[in-house]
Parts: C-alpha cells; sequence; structure tokens
C-alpha cells in the first residue's frame, strides 16, 4: 500500500506511536488481564489512566489550579446547549449572550443558544476574525462565545490570540479543531470546550475547561448528567465517562509530551501552515478565501479556480494516498486539515502533487 496521509478534518489523523501502542495494549492493559474497554471506571487501573491523562492535559496546556477539567460525552455541539443550561441559573430574568459569529461553527452554537437566552451577534465576518475595536458587546451580558478556530471556514484567531483585551467579560471558547496545537492562556477564559476528535483522541469524549467560580450555576432543567458542578464534584465520574476515548487521549497528551510539549506543536503547526499557503499562494491555478492574517493553522480551505477539475485533482490525490481532501459539503471545494498528529512529509506531499497537478492542467 501507497503510504497513507489523512487529512481528515474530523474524525482525524492520530499519531502512528500512539495507535501501535494501544494495539499492543488492547487485549491487556499493563498485566491486568483486561483490555481498557472492559474495566470498572471505578477500578484503580482506570482511574490511574484518568488521573495521568488529567493531569498530562493540565501540564500541557498550564491549566491554573482554580480551573476544573471535565472529560464528559456529548461533542462539541451538545455545549452550545449545555454551556447555557449550566451558565444561566443566576440570570433568572433573561439573560443575553454575545456571540462573534466567524463561521458554521459559531453560527451552529449561536442557533442553540437562542433557545435559552437572547443573542447578540457582536460581530461578524466569515472571511477574518472581525477587529476587537469593532465588537458591539452587550453591558452585563452572562458570556461572550467564541469559536476560535472555524473548523470549515479556515478562520482562526490568531496570531494575536493571546491579545484578546477583555474587562468583566466571561469569555466561552470553542476549541475543538485546534486545542493543543498552540499555548494560550487559560485564565482568559471562564470556559474552553473541545470535541476530541479533531486534535485529541477518538469521537465521543468532549474536553471541558471551567473556572470554578462558573460551577453552581446551572438551570433547574440541566440535565444531572450534564450539569458541569456534579460532573467536577466526581472527578467526570458522576455516570460512566468514554472510558476508552479517554485512554486514547491519555496516551495522545503523553505522546504530545515526548514531541516537546504545546511550545513544539505550535512550531511545527506555523511550519507546516507556512509551505501549505506559499504552495496555494504561489500559484494562479488555486485559491484561498480567509484573510492572510486569520488563516487556521489546522484547516486549510481551497478552492481550484477551474471547478470542473475538482473530481480529477481528488482521484490523483488518492491515488498518492493523499486521502480524504474534499471541502466541507456546505462551501465546496478542498479543504486540508493538518492537526498536530499530521506530519510535515504528509504536508510536503500534498505540496508536490498541488504543483504537479497545476503543471499538467495548465
Ligand atoms: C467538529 C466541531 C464541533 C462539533 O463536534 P461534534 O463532536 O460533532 O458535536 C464543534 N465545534 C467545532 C469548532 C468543530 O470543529
Amino acid at each position: 500500500m501507497t503510504h497513507i496521509f489523512n487529512f481528515s478534518a474530523g474524525p482525524a489523523v492520530l499519531p502512528k506511536e500512539v495507535l501501535a501502542q494501544a494495539a499492543a495494549e488492547m487485549l491487556d492493559w499493563h498485566g491486568s488481564g483486561m483490555s481498557v474497554m472492559e474495566m470498572s471506571h471505578r477500578g484503580p487501573e482506570f482511574i490511574s489512566i484518568y488521573q495521568a491523562a488529567e493531569r498530562d492535559l493540565r501540564e500541557l496546556l498550564a491549566v491554573p489550579d482554580n480551573y476544573k477539567i471535565l472529560f464528559m460525552q456529548g461533542g462539541g455541539l451538545s455545549q452550545n446547549a449545555l454551556i447555557p443550561l449550566n451558565l444561566l441559573g443566576h440570570k433568572p430574568d433573561g439573560a443575553t449572550i454575545d456571540f462573534i459569529h466567524t463561521g458554521s461553527w459559531s453560527e451552529k452554537s449561536i442557533k442553540e443558544a437562542r433557545k435559552y437566552a437572547n443573542v447578540n451577534i457582536a460581530a461578524s465576518s466569515t472571511t477574518a476574525v472581525p477587529p476587537q475595536a469593532e465588537w458591539q458587546l452587550t453591558p452585563g451580558a452572562a458570556y461572550l462565545h467564541m469559536c476560535t478556530n472555524e473548523t470549515i471556514g479556515g478562520v482562526e484567531y490568531q496570531p494575536d490570540f493571546n491579545d484578546l483585551r477583555l474587562q468583566d467579560v466571561t469569555l466561552v471558547a470553542d476549541m475543538s479543531s485546534h486545542i493543543l496545537s498552540r499555548e494560550i492562556d487559560v485564565a482568559k477564559y471562564g470556559v474552553i470546550f473541545a470535541g476530541a476528535q479533531k486534535n485529541i483522541g477518538p469521537a465521543g469524549v468532549t474536553i471541558v475547561i471551567i473556572r470554578e467560580d462558573l460551577l453552581g450555576k446551572a438551570l433547574p432543567v440541566c440535565p444531572s448528567a450534564f450539569d458541569f458542578k456534579l460532573v467536577a464534584d466526581n472527578e467526570s465520574m458522576y455516570n460512566t465517562p468514554p472510558t476508552y476515548g479517554i485512554y486514547i487521549a491519555g496516551l495522545v497528551f503523553q505522546w504530545l509530551k515526548r514531541q516537546g510539549g504545546v511550545a513544539e506543536m505550535s512550531r511545527r503547526a506555523q511550519a507546516k501552515a507556512d509551505l501549505l499557503y506559499a504552495a496555494l499562494d504561489g500559484s494562479d491555478f488555486y485559491e484561498t478565501r480567509v484573510a492572510p492574517s486569520n488563516r487556521s493553522r489546522m484547516n486549510v480551505p481551497f478552492y481550484l479556480k477551474d471547478e470542473s477539475r475538482n473530481e480529477a485533482f481528488l482521484a490523483g490525490a488518492k491515488a498518492r494516498g493523499l486521502l480524504q481532501l474534499k471541502g466541507h459539503k456546505s462551501v465546496g471545494g478542498m479543504r486540508a486539515s493538518i492537526y498536530n498528529a499530521m506530519p510535515i512529509e504528509g504536508v510536503q506531499a500534498l505540496v508536490a502533487y498541488l504543483n504537479e497537478f497545476a503543471g499538467q492542467h495548465k
């Protein structure tokens, strides 16, 4: 089989070393005689797996002590409901949530939030992050929600990601598709959430990082299994957590630490993104539509100027082992997702193919 590079937006590529280790431990984890899948979540074996995963994630992201890390189920989208259900309990007379709208994922969050609160779209653009000076924030808003990397459209809050200057605003950030790809100042956020299947592990685990003073503000109708305070008080074991997914996420965290942590991932992400965008910019055969300063380093949507060649492009890519490059159906074109686990060799192979295909169809 040709060497495969998987550019899927999610569920996405995982480090080969992690998959090999999981395979080796599949039938018998560390002499326990059990697969991790078969273990009680309350037994000492799984508790040790859980605690290591929590500790490693805390270390990788430098999560301060006054934040809880929750390993939940339900995926990224469920958080669009769970966050209002968990944060609006102390706003009985109606709350307003501010949103920065930068694409499909913030759009979905906005739609869901309207079920629970008034929504104010403080700024909107799907090709750039609107400058902070233009945000029309609501005084006294319950919180401000943003999607810091739009997986479909490819808008990322960067390069000044850590320069948000907001006072007295609780920031909620959907970091599903770029968490662990760059250093973040967790203390700037009230809640950070991320589905695992982009940059962490298998689908089914959702990470929530929440400042402790925001716990205990759930609406009475919030389902108990999704009440952040109950989940936090029970170390994510109020009900059965997604145990196998947490185990794989833990292996990914260990892998990240061996690579040099988030700083090294950020360096690699920049190198991969620079290579790919330079190839796209350097050719008049392709185009990109996001403002250069807000281009995602994880999800790179691009278009063939002659879209009648899309099928041939994808077929040629597949023949070279470059898989899952088709763009999201809502925007068309192509998309290369180049998460942490994508080696630079994959991007080099894609760039070689971009040049070759353009050269053949001049
Ligand atoms: C994938 C994704 C989600 C949705 O995750 P699900 O697990 O499918 O619910 C939410 N937000 C962003 C930014 C994503 O990339």
